[in-house]
């Protein structure tokens, strides 16, 4: 089970289909995400959204990528956003 480095979650590590890692969450579709994957073989496949319910049909698990809920990303977009704004 891997773990986020950052803020500690359970993730789930893929590729991305040009080959650089991606983290994914372990938490159920959020329905609301522009950007949900499913894993085959190993491959983070985006699934747009009218495909979704064919997944979810098929009992597919649609995986958010980490990075929308993690603490330390939003920290760290926070950050960024303040030094734009000073
Ligand atoms: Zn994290």
């Amino acid at each position: 089970m891997a773990r986020c480095r950052d803020c500690g979650v359970e993730i789930v590590w893929a590729r991305t289909p040009r080959g650089r890692n991606i983290p994914l969450d372990y938490r159920q579709d959020d329905g609301q995400g522009r950007d949900l994957f499913v894993i085959v073989g190993g491959v983070a496949v985006v699934v747009r959204e009218v495909q979704r319910a064919e997944v979810r049909a098929n009992g597919g698990r649609l995986y958010p990528p980490h990075r929308r809920f993690c603490r330390q990303a939003a920290r760290a977009s926070t950050r960024v956003r303040k030094e734009r704004t000073a």
